[in-house]
C-alpha cells in the first residue's frame, strides 16, 4: 500500500469518527524490514516508528537519528527485564509494560536517570495463555502498584486474538482506559486500524501495509 495511502486512510477514519485530524499517531512498524524500505519512509518525511526487538533497534536507530534528526521510536515487542536499561535509553515509548518485575525495573531506572519513555500497559484482552499482558481483572491492582512505584503510564495497549473480530477487544480496552483516566490507546494494526480509530485509538501500529510483507530470517 505505502505510506501515503495509509496516511490518507488514517485521516479518513479520523474524520469518519468525528475526531480531529492528526489525533491518531501512525507508528510505522519497521521490525525486520530491509533498511532501504525504512529509509524510503524516512525520506518521505515520516518520523514515528515501532520495533519489536531491542537488539535489532539498537543496531539501526542511533544512526538514523543522527542522520534524520528528531524522530520517535516505540518499543512494541515483549521486553525482557535484563534489556530494560538498553530499552529506556533507546526508545521514546514502551508499549509492553506487562508485569510487576518489569514495572519495578523501570521504576528504578527512572529514579536513576530522572526520566522514562512514555509507558503503555499491555492488556491481554483475549485472556490468551500464550500471550503477554496483564489480565483485565488484574489491571486495577497493577495500575495501583505502578502508581506506588512512581510510574504514571500514559495508556493501555492490546493485541486482539488473531482469529477473532477485534471490535470487542478495542471497545473493552477503551472502556478500561477511560475508567482509569488514561488517555493513550495503542491498538490497531494493518488489518484493523480503521476499526481501532473508530473506537478511540490514539496510536496505531501498522507494519506490512506500509512496508510490505516481512520476511523473517530462517532460523
Ligand atoms: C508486528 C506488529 C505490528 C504490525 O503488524 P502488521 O500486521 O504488519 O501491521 C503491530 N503490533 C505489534 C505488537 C506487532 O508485533
Amino acid at each position: 500500500m505505502g505510506l501515503d495511502q495509509i496516511l490518507a486512510r488514517v485521516r479518513a477514519a479520523e474524520q469518519a469518527a468525528g475526531r480531529a485530524a492528526g489525533s491518531v499517531t501512525l507508528i510505522a512498524v519497521s521490525k525486520v524490514q530491509p533498511a532501504e524500505r525504512v529509509q524510503a519512509v524516512l525520506d518521505q518525511g515520516h518520523r514515528v516508528f515501532g520495533e519489536n526487538y531491542v537488539q535489532e533497534a539498537a543496531g539501526k536507530w542511533p544512526d538514523w537519528r543522527a542522520a534524520y534528526g528528531p524522530l520517535q521510536v516505540h518499543m512494541i515487542g515483549p521486553l525482557q527485564t535484563n534489556k530494560a536499561k538498553l530499552a529506556v535509553d533507546l526508545f521514546d515509548a514502551i508499549h509492553t509494560l506487562d508485569r510487576p518485575s518489569l514495572a519495578q525495573k523501570l521504576a528504578s531506572l527512572g529514579q536513576a536517570r530522572g526520566s522514562l519513555p512514555q509507558l503503555f500497559v499491555q492488556v491481554n484482552t483475549g485472556e490468551e495463555p500464550q500471550k503477554a499482558g496483564v489480565l483485565p481483572a488484574d489491571l486495577p491492582g497493577f495500575l495501583r502498584d505502578c502508581a506506588g512505584l512512581g510510574l504514571s503510564p500514559h495508556g493501555l495497549m492490546c493485541i486482539p486474538p488473531e482469529d477473532q473480530d477485534p471490535t470487542p477487544h478495542f471497545a473493552v480496552l477503551a472502556r478500561m482506559a477511560a475508567d482509569h483516566g488514561l488517555s493513550g490507546l495503542s491498538m490497531g494494526m494493518s488489518s484493523d486500524f480503521e476499526v481501532a480509530i473508530a473506537h478511540g485509538a490514539t496510536h496505531i501500529r501498522v507494519g506490512s501495509a506500509i512496508f510490505g510483507a516481512r520476511t523473517y530470517p530462517t532460523p
